[in-house]
């Protein structure tokens, strides 16, 4: 082996990912640094316990809870513990000791990113982030770098793996939520505690971090609408099915134009897309990223958005990069956020929608419902009325509904989210209505 600069890698963590990262670290030694032009040597592993069980096998030498001292003369710091504390004060502590540093924590970039990027900012470090949206794939680099040059219009993302594992089997084995949920966590698909899965949270805090570099705008995660897919049921998934739809979580994040004036738009919720689309065919717990973009056009990123080593490969990715750079040395290259583009509310957005009613089953009810959509300014695009038990097109049959009533099924053009909502209510309060069964959007063009 050439006799390259020595690096010292301090890795933080090791579990799932942390395990994975340093086991491949010491195996492929000698081509990773072939790649890096440089020796990465790894100086010491932190941890809580020492004692604990390890996937991988390291050698207990490496092992420390004392992972301040281990930081110190660092010049590549690897960020696995996730959460907030101490991981930011670590990565702080890091790059102002002069390292370089890699992280997959998406929670702690979505909340204090600015603060760590100005951070590397004021001392020429570089913060490698690659693992922290959509795990092993490949888009963190792509949005950065290689799409540096256009103008991303829209990402539709597929990027939480147990939400897209559970509607997957939703959709296909025409199951209940409550009871696949029961099964993925059995299964080690979705925590003991699934909220920020199912509540959309940690699709949120990837939205953000996607947005913030596909409009080099530093998005918020306060300002990420997010719903979750709780509401979500068997029925919903029939419906969509009947149609030629499917439902997904989705993080979308779209620019929005008005006149010369441009903004944002970064949103998580359960939506509808055509079952021709792209996304439709991302199954199980895989994630997708559909990124539009103004001269490439459309393009589609897909993989392991999660798992222990399918992580550790976009993380050693990063750790190559960093060496790299480390090697080269010079100002670091920050983070592109001058386009500064306000996000707006999810009241100004518009999308399509779907929304399905229950409606008294007698005449002059449709033309009532097309009256207040029309005064509401949301434009129907289609409209099928149900009969409970008659078979409907793509299979099965339409659902039951109470005596004396029938099943409206309207798809509407775009409309304003604030429209939407205020016409809703006023359906409800109609007296023609007797139950909003779901409204869902419709995303894809
Ligand atoms: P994990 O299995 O929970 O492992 C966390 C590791 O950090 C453990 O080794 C733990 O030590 C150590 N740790 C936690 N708090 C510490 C502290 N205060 N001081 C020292 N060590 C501490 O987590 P993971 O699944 O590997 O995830 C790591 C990061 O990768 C997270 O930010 C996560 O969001 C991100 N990520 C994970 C995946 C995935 O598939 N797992 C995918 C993409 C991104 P002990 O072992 O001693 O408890």
């Amino acid at each position: 082996m050439p006799d390259y600069r020595r690096l010292r890698v301090a890795l933080l963590g090791a579990g799932a990912v942390g395990s994975q990262v340093a086991a491949l670290l010491r195996l492929h030694s000698a081509e990773l640094a072939d790649r890096a032009s440089a020796s990465l040597e790894l100086a010491g592993i932190a941890v809580r316990n020492l004692d604990a069980p390890r996937e991988t096998d390291l050698p207990k030498e490496l092992f420390t809870t004392d992972a301040e001292s281990l930081i110190v003369g660092a010049d590549i710091v690897i960020e696995l513990m996730g959460g907030i504390e101490p991981a930011r004060t670590y990565l702080l502590q890091a790059i102002n000791s002069g390292a370089d540093v890699v992280t997959a924590n998406k929670a702690l970039l979505a909340t204090h990113g600015p603060e760590i990027f100005d951070a590397a900012d004021q001392v020429g470090a570089q913060v490698y982030y690659e693992a922290a949206a959509a795990g092993a794939i490949p888009i963190i680099r792509p949005l950065r770098d290689s799409l540096a040059g256009d103008r991303v219009q829209r990402i539709m993302g597929i990027v939480n793996g147990t939400t897209n594992y559970i509607l997957d089997r939703m959709d296909t084995e025409g199951a209940e939520f409550a009871d696949v949920l029961a099964d993925a966590q059995r299964l080690g698909y979705a925590e003991a505690d699934p909220t920020a899965d199912v509540e959309g949270y940690d699709a949120a805090q990837k939205a953000a971090i996607l947005a913030s570099l596909a409009f080099h705008t530093s998005v918020p995660l306060e300002s990420v609408h997010r719903e979750g897919i709780t509401g979500i049921d068997k029925a919903m998934m029939d419906a969509a099915r009947h149609a030629g739809l499917v439902i997904k979580l989705l993080a979308v994040c779209e620019r929005l134009r008005d006149g010369d004036s441009e903004s944002i738009s970064v949103r998580v919720y359960p939506a509808l897309i055509d079952r021709t689309h792209p996304l439709a065919s991302v199954h199980g717990a895989n994630n997708a990223v559909f990124v539009q973009a103004e001269a490439a056009g459309n393009l589609m990123f897909y993989g392991a958005g999660a798992g222990g080593v399918q992580t550790a490969s976009a993380v050693l990715g990063d750790v190559v990069s960093a060496a790299r750079r480390h090697i080269a040395g010079g100002v670091g290259v920050g983070e592109s956020t001058r386009a500064n583009l306000a996000v707006v509310p999810i009241g100004q957005v518009t999308t399509r929608y779907q929304i399905t009613l229950e409606v008294d089953d007698q005449p002059g009810v449709l033309a009532t419902v097309a009256g207040i959509l029309s005064e509401g300014r949301v434009s129907i695009a289609t409209v099928e009325q149900t009969v409970a038990g008659e078979p409907v097109p793509g299979g099965g049959t339409a659902p039951q509904t109470p005596e004396n009533t029938a099943r409206l099924v309207i798809g509407t053009h775009k409309a304003k989210e604030q429209d939407l909502s205020e016409t809703v209510s006023r359906l409800a309060g109609s007296g023609v209505v007797e139950r909003v069964v779901s409204v869902l959007r419709v995303e894809g063009e």
